[in-house]
């Protein structure tokens, strides 16, 4: 028993009900102490009260009532927020706002918890498997396939290929430094594209905290695995590598001619891409705020009708090093400085065509971040050793005209 309990010892149990009675109605704590005959000081008094039955609550263990605190008639503190049972380790936590995460740690409330969250995990797994069911999809003909496709497919499994799990890795879990494309934003698209073709399905054994927990439960993009659904022999869903080595070897053999115009857009695709994905990352790297994506892709674009990627990062360089000085000379904000940028650069590519300037790739061009997107379609289909950096879109694409189909 605590020291100041023991100072209550000589009460009896209706005189220590009087005594908080009264403590509660206001009384003076200095003609309580006198009264009831009480050697302890008065900011003690409510301490030394034992703890009081809570009415209408029990302890669902032990069956016994559970007790409470007894409440201190100015400030509330925290302690009487809770019941207790004296037998055995249960808290019972009142609602309130602070008190909204307090949950009881006793054995038998966390066994109990643990039972429900596992009941629930049941229910949650046969609400995914039913509906992201792959049993109704139908597997997809690699011949059937587009080369934009094919090369979308090949860059995802390429970095994402999960072979324990014979799956595609979702995209918050990617290990390494390979990228699919240059930016998450393109990643985003492509894994997009190749879900509305159902050439990927989501994996209904991907981790719970991957759907959501309403009805039907969504999937979240970045969180789940994926499974790819093409067969090989119109038949059966290929695994990941063996499609991977299926995919590698059609590329290999080079463009088909009506492969043409798709092969166009995604080599013009790809290096606005590189070069949007560059300069954003220079524009952040310098604290500027970025253009609008459509803005900027649209100079991007016509940026590389004349120059290579290399040659139009050297361009973005400069149109980036013209705003900073903006900013120094003018005392202009950040966001009007950036929003010369775009404007810059078309200036300045007409001035290096014109005159017929020697630039120097910048030591942080692309190069580095090269994505396996860049090396299916530049390395693989249409054997670049360059990455397509170092000459215009329509250079590379010029190379299809003349050829003949493999
Ligand atoms: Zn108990
Ligand atoms: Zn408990």
């Amino acid at each position: 028993m605590p020291n100041h309990e023991a100072k209550l010892q000589h009460l009896s149990p209706e005189q220590l009900e009087a005594l908080y009675r009264e403590y509660l109605k206001g009384e003076k704590i200095a003609l309580l102490l006198q009264r009831y005959n009480l050697d302890i000081a008065p900011g003690s008094l409510i301490k030394a009260l034992p703890p009081v039955p809570c009415a209408g609550l029990t302890c669902p263990y032990c069956k016994t009532s559970l007790y409470q605190r007894p409440k201190c008639r100015t400030a509330q503190s925290s302690k009487e927020l809770l019941a207790f049972c004296k037998t055995c380790d249960h808290r019972h936590y009142f609602a309130s706002p602070s008190n909204w995460r307090c949950e009881c740690t006793c054995r038998p409330c966390q066994a109990s918890r643990t039972r429900v969250h596992q009941e629930q995990a049941v229910e949650q797994r046969k609400r995914v498997r039913e509906h992201w069911s792959i049993t109704r999809k139908n597997p997809i003909s690699l011949q059937s396939l587009s080369i934009t496709h094919r090369l979308q497919m090949m860059a995802m499994l390429q970095v994402r290929m999960d072979v324990r799990h014979n799956c595609l890795g979702a995209a918050d879990h990617a290990v390494g430094d390979l990228r699919v494309s240059p930016s998450q934003a393109m990643d985003s698209t492509i894994l997009q594209a190749l879900h509305e073709k159902q050439l990927l399905l989501v994996d209904p054994e991907s981790p719970l905290e991957a759907f959501s927990r309403d009805q039907p439960p969504k999937a979240w993009q970045s969180k789940v695995r994926w499974l790819s659904n093409v067969s090989l022999d119109g038949q059966r869903r290929a695994s990941p590598a063996q499609l991977y080595r299926a995919l590698h070897s059609s590329l290999l053999e080079g463009p088909r001619r009506h492969w043409h115009d798709e092969i166009i857009d995604c080599v013009q695709a790809l290096c606005v891409e590189e070069l949007c994905t560059y300069l954003a990352a220079q524009c952040a790297a310098h604290g500027l705020p970025w253009e609008s994506a459509r803005r900027a892709s649209e100079a991007a674009a016509r940026l590389l009708q004349v120059h290579s990627v290399q040659r139009a990062c050297c361009l973005a360089d400069a149109a980036l090093q013209g705003a900073l000085t903006f900013i120094a000379r003018h005392q202009v904000s950040k966001a009007h400085a950036a929003s010369t940028i775009a404007g810059c650069m078309l200036a300045l590519s007409e001035q290096a065509v014109r005159e017929q300037w020697l630039l120097t790739p910048p030591q942080n061009a692309p190069r580095g971040a090269r994505s396996s997107l860049n090396q299916a379609l530049f390395g693989v289909l249409l054997k670049q050793t360059d990455h397509g950096l170092e000459q215009p879109p329509a250079a590379y694409t010029a190379l299809l005209a003349g050829r003949a189909d493999p």
